[in-house]
């Protein structure tokens, strides 16, 4: 229920050597040295404890992987009990199968998928602080997988996995975007709060043209709707927060699960 993707737990090994498109293999792992990169330059940035300990735990663990049929190959050695594949999704792999055809054309930029110890990131263009900010987020889902692994999660612990992501997102955010960033987040919490009626529904998305110049400029329609939705979803945990502080979990967790169950992911 909670994923609609469903792979054969057999993951390929197999050596760099044998690529049938040595382009395409190059272009995978720029990304992910780019993806690196960004991250790295963020994280010094920051300073901050949760995020340093996410980006020790990704530089230590993290292999570079590709769609195979159903499943994987690896492209790196593993180099710890703790791996993660990291797979850079070019639009050529929805061809793969039909489980990579779904992932391919669900609307989510990036996914970690427990089930392959794989965190998938759309190879579409994503400004440097964007592949930071999405990178750190899915390597939480992997840093909380690798040190308690689960079967499966019901849906309750889904949203309280994300509600503690989003948190730990929405915290970097507002380092990275200062003052400027926190000044909209303001306008938009006052928004949430002028649209919250007595079916105590959060009003729906809005956008704002101005976190191009207080957090990042989108490099793509895909990374301003992910920068836009995070944003909102940052604005409305705020206004919860402020407004129920002593129920502000419980509500946290009902806007979320209505979020993905708008979004077709419960
Ligand atoms: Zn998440």
């Amino acid at each position: 229920m909670l994923s609609c993707i469903v792979f054969s737990l057999v993951i390929l090994l197999s050596s760099i050597g044998q690529a049938a498109n040595a382009n395409d293999d190059f272009r995978r792992s720029s990304t992910k040295y780019l993806w690196l990169e960004s991250a790295s330059e963020a994280v010094q940035r920051m300073n901050d404890a949760e995020a340093n300990k996410i980006f020790a735990f990704i530089k230590a663990n993290i292999i570079l992987g590709k769609p195979h049929q159903k499943s994987l190959q690896l492209m790196e050695k593993v180099k710890s009990d703790n791996w993660i594949v990291f797979v850079p999704l070019l639009e050529k792999d929805g061809l793969e199968s039909a489980e990579w055809m779904d992932i391919s054309s669900a609307s989510a930029a990036a996914n970690f998928l427990p089930e392959i110890r794989a965190l998938i990131i759309k190879d579409v263009p994503f400004s440097s602080i964007g592949k930071a900010i999405v990178f750190l987020h899915e390597n939480y889902h992997a840093y909380v997988f690798a040190n308690n692994p689960y079967e499966e999660q019901n849906i309750r612990e889904y949203c309280e996995e994300e509600m503690k992501s989003h948190e730990f997102q929405n915290r970097i955010t507002n380092l990275l975007g200062g003052e400027k960033y926190q000044t909209i987040l303001k306008k938009e919490v006052g928004r949430i709060a002028d649209g919250y009626d007595e079916t105590e529904t959060i009003p729906t998305r809005t956008t704002y043209d101005e976190m191009a110049t207080a957090l990042t400029k989108p490099a793509s329609r895909l990374e301003d709707d992910f920068i836009q939705t995070s944003f909102w979803i940052h604005a409305a945990f705020s206004f919860l927060e402020e407004r129920f502080p002593r129920e502000a979990t419980e509500k946290k967790l009902c806007f979320l699960f209505s979020v993905y169950q708008t979004g077709g992911i419960l």
